[in-house]
């Protein structure tokens, strides 16, 4: 069974439980609407040694502040501001006390930055390897809420920066550099969480998500959560200098938005972005009709067909 197979069978499975109100399994974040016109959202998200990251490569305050930062982009992915956190964290015997207590000054710096507080979480003992799990919450107007559902054919397709330089910076690390451009930036994910509450305020801003598996998988979610297809021009994806086209289509954790806007408003609208941001987002394609929900990948006139899926856990 495929990562997104098991979520699925899990949605099924859980699908004649009363949902008490809340909006669940599917998007960034699942929501809790209140009275008064506001929602919660939550998020939860985890980071494992030897697979989100190797202890000697990164320091302790960048696993700490990153930690945090992958969790507060699935709330501005969907428009919201993150309000609070809970933090699980598994330890095992052979960790000193100065690691534990860098990764906490890099997961407050990053709580300071964004003024979200800790709110709650665990403590456990591990038997190898560090294990990380974040709750976020977020809250917005529910009439600001992005959803991946939200696509309309005709819709712009934007991504939010550049593309490819997480996956080229683990590249690196692989091969034993642990200080490059790339290694820095995928171990310093600058998620666009001032972007996303920006976002959440545009109307002609239809659907959002943020990109952590990849554009070719990330995207298809928006597709079939919206039940459209997409036209990507292959040429208008912004590649990170140390990166190739796959590493920019395929590789995770960028953590920039992917979010589509009303074609009649895309000019406006990139303008405004401009004024607020001091940069605007890429323009990479646009949605279309199609009953498979699938990408059509352009490069001029001419239609590829390449086998680019992006990062799945199994
Ligand atoms: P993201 O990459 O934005 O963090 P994921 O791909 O991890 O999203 O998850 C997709 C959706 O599936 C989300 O709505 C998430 O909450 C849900 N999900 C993932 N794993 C589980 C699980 N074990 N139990 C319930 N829901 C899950
Ligand atoms: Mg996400």
């Amino acid at each position: 069974m495929t990562e997104f197979g098991f979520i699925e069978s899990l949605r099924e499975q859980f699908s004649t439980l009363p949902d008490n109100g809340f909006e669940g399994i599917g998007d960034d974040c699942a929501i809790y609407p209140l009275e008064g016109g506001d929602a919660l959202l939550f998020t939860s998200d985890t980071l494992i040694e030897n697979i989100h990251f190797l202890r000697d490569a990164a320091t302790p305050e960048e696993i700490g502040a990153k930690s945090l930062m992958v969790n507060l982009s699935d709330v501005a992915a969907m428009g919201a501001q993150p309000v609070a956190t809970l933090l699980a964290i598994s330890l095992p015997a052979n960790i000193s006390e100065e690691w534990v207590k860098r990764f906490i000054e890099g997961y407050r710096q990053v709580s300071v930055q964004y003024g979200v507080p800790l709110i709650g979480g665990d403590t456990t003992s591990s038997t190898e390897g560090i294990v990380i799990n974040i709750t976020a919450i977020g809250r917005t107007q529910q009439s600001h809420i992005k959803r991946r559902s939200a696509a309309h054919v005709g819709d712009t397709i934007f991504v939010g920066g550049v593309l490819g330089g997480s996956a080229a910076g683990l590249r690196n690390i692989l091969e034993g550099s642990t200080d490059t451009e790339a290694t820095h930036l995928h171990h310093n994910p600058q998620a666009q969480i001032a972007e996303g509450v920006w976002l959440g305020k545009h109307s002609c801003v239809h659907a959002m998500m943020d990109l952590s598996d990849g554009l070719a998988s990330d995207l298809r979610h928006i597709l079939k959560a919206s039940k459209v297809g997409a036209v990507i021009n292959i040429e208008k994806i912004p590649i990170h200098k140390d990166a190739t086209i796959e590493d920019a289509v395929c590789g995770g954790e960028d953590y920039k938005l992917l979010f589509t806007v009303d074609e009649k408003s895309t000019e406006e609208f990139c303008t405004q972005f401009l004024e607020r941001f001091g940069y605007t987002p890429y323009a990479v394609g646009r949605i279309i009709e199609s009953e498979s929900y699938d990408i059509e990948w352009r490069e001029g006139e001419k239609v590829f067909y390449p086998d680019w899926q992006g990062f799945s856990h199994f």
